[in-house]
C-alpha cells in the first residue's frame, strides 16, 4: 500500500493536478465528497478519484481507520469489484484512485429501463455473487450492498463499489452529529435490524437477494413509506414473489430472503443451485490489470469488522428502537416518519441539538451559499434563483439536502 504525502506546494502550483494525475470533470458526488475523472499523464489511462476531506474527522483515530479500511480494499482484485489502485494523501484530503467504470449505476439502469429479463438478470446476479463471495473469502464484508453500489462497465458487466466504507460517512461530519446513510434501508437484513450481532456474510447474502428481487421483478421486495412498517416487514420476511417468475428464480429469492440467517442460503449453496448455474462462467479472480505500482508491498489479508458486529451481546436486556418496531404489530409510529420515496437517497441524522438550532444553522449556511429559504409547516425549502429562466430550481432531489 502506498500512502504518499503529497506536498502542499505541489498542489497549489498545479491546479487540477495531483502527482501524475490530471483531474477532469466531476463524475459523481457521494456522501464522502467528490468523485473526479483523472488521467495518468504518462499513460493516458483514465481513473475515477474519490476525494475524501480529512478536515472533517477531528481525531487521528479516524484517519487511521480510513487507512485501515482502504488497506483492506486494496487486496481486492476481482473483475466484478471496483479496483482500488492507490491512495494519495495531502494535508487536507485523501484521494482514492479507483478503476474508472463507464456505464453508471445499476440503480439508474433499472430505474430508467425497468426490470431485466431472467437471463440477463441471472448474469448480473452470478457476477454479484462471484464478486461478493470472493470478498468474503478474503475476510471482507460489504455491509451496504444495494443497486446504487453496483456499477456497470462498458461491456455490461458489473463492478461492486464502496466495499467496507459504509461505516465511514459518520466520521466525516462535524458538530458531533451522528450521520447514518439511510438511502436504502430496504436492503438491510432482519438480524441487523434486531441488532443481536450478525455475521457479515449472511447479511450480505440477504442484500444480494434483495438486489436479485429488484433486477428480476422491477421493484423492492420490502417497501413502505413508513420506516417502522418497512422494518416490520423485513423482520417478518413478508415478501411477495410473483408467480410469473420461473420456479427456479422464485425458489432462489425465497431461500435467500429467509429471515432466519441460520437457514438462509449461503454463498456456497447459491453457487450449487441449478437455476444459478445456468450459463454460469465463473470469473477469474486476480484477473485483469497489473498494479500500477510494482513496488507495492503485499498486504496481509485481514478481516475488518465494524465494532457494531463484534459487540451487541445476546445477553443484553436492552432492546433498540428497531427491535421495538419489529416486535410491535399494533404500534403505529407513522407520525415519526415523514413520507419517503425509497428510490430517493437521503441522509438521516440524529443530534443533541434542538431542531430549532439545527434549522437556524442550516438556514445560515444555505443563505451564505446564495440560496433562498422558505419556511412552511416546519419544512425548510431551499431554492436557487435561476438567472436565465424565471423558474426556481429546488435543491431537493436525490443528492440534495
Ligand atoms: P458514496 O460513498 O457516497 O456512495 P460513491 O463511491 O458511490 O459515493 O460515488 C458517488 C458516485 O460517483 C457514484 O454514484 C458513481 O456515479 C460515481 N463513481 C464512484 N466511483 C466510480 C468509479 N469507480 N467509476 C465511475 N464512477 C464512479
Ligand atoms: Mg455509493
Amino acid at each position: 500500500m502506498v500512502i504518499l504525502n503529497v506536498e502542499r506546494k505541489k498542489e497549489k502550483g498545479k491546479e487540477g493536478h495531483l502527482g501524475k494525475y490530471e483531474f477532469g470533470e466531476t463524475i459523481g458526488e457521494g456522501n464522502f465528497g467528490k468523485v473526479k475523472l483523472a488521467k495518468d499523464i504518462h499513460t493516458g489511462k483514465l481513473f475515477a478519484v474519490k476525494i475524501l476531506d480529512k478536515n472533517k474527522p477531528i481525531h487521528l483515530n479516524n484517519t487511521d481507520r480510513i487507512k485501515r479500511e482502504i488497506t483492506t480494499m486494496k487486496v481486492l482484485k476481482h473483475p466484478n469489484v471496483v479496483r482500488l489502485y492507490e491512495v494519495l494523501a495531502s494535508k487536507t484530503k485523501i484521494y482514492m484512485v479507483l478503476e474508472y467504470v463507464t456505464g453508471g449505476e445499476l440503480f439508474e439502469k433499472i430505474r430508467s429501463k425497468g426490470k431485466l429479463t431472467e437471463g440477463s438478470g441471472r448474469k448480473i446476479f452470478q457476477q454479484l455473487i462471484d464478486g461478493v463471495s470472493y470478498c468474503h473469502n478474503k475476510g471482507v464484508f460489504h455491509r451496504d450492498l444495494k443497486l446504487e453500489n453496483v456499477l456497470v462497465d462498458a461491456k455490461g458487466n458489473i463492478k461492486i463499489t464502496d466495499f467496507n466504507l459504509s461505516a465511514l460517512p459518520q466520521n466525516f461530519r462535524e458538530d458531533g452529529l451522528l450521520h447514518t446513510t439511510c438511502g436504502s434501508p430496504n436492503y438491510v437484513a432482519p438480524e441487523i435490524i434486531a441488532n443481536r450481532g450478525y455475521d457479515g456474510a449472511t447479511s450480505d447474502t440477504w442484500s444480494c437477494g434483495v438486489i436479485l428481487y429488484v433486477i428480476l421483478i422491477g421493484y423492492l421486495p420490502f417497501d413502505d413509506r413508513n420506516l417502522a412498517v418497512l422494518y416490520h416487514k423485513i423482520f417478518k420476511g413478508e415478501v411477495h414473489i410473483p408467480k410469473w417468475l420461473s420456479p427456479g428464480a422464485q425458489n432462489m429469492i425465497k431461500r435467500i430472503l429467509d429471515p432466519n440467517p441460520r437457514t438462509r442460503l449461503t454463498m456456497a449453496m447459491i453457487k450449487e443451485d441449478e437455476w444459478f448455474k445456468e450459463g454460469y462462467i465463473q470469473s477469474n479472480p486476480e484477473d485483469g490489470e497489473e498494479d500500477i505500482h510494482s513496488d507495492d508491498e503485499v498486504l496481509p489479508i485481514k478481516a475488518v469488522q465494524h465494532e457494531a458486529i463484534k459487540g451487541s451481546p445476546r445477553s443484553s436486556t436492552l432492546i433498540n428502537a428497531f427491535q421495538l418496531i419489529g416486535m410491535s404489530s399494533s404500534l403505529d409510529l407513522s407520525g415519526f416518519f415523514e413520507k419517503e420515496d425509497a428510490s430517493e437517497r437521503k441522509i438521516r441524522f440524529t443530534s443533541n441539538h434542538s431542531s430549532k438550532d439545527l434549522i437556524e444553522r442550516f438556514e445560515g449556511i444555505v443563505i451564505e451559499m446564495g440560496f433562498r429559504v422558505q419556511k412552511k409547516n416546519g419544512m425548510l425549502k431551499v431554492t436557487q434563483e435561476n438567472k436565465t429562466q424565471n423558474s426556481n430550481q429546488p435543491l431537493s432531489g436525490s443528492r440534495g439536502i
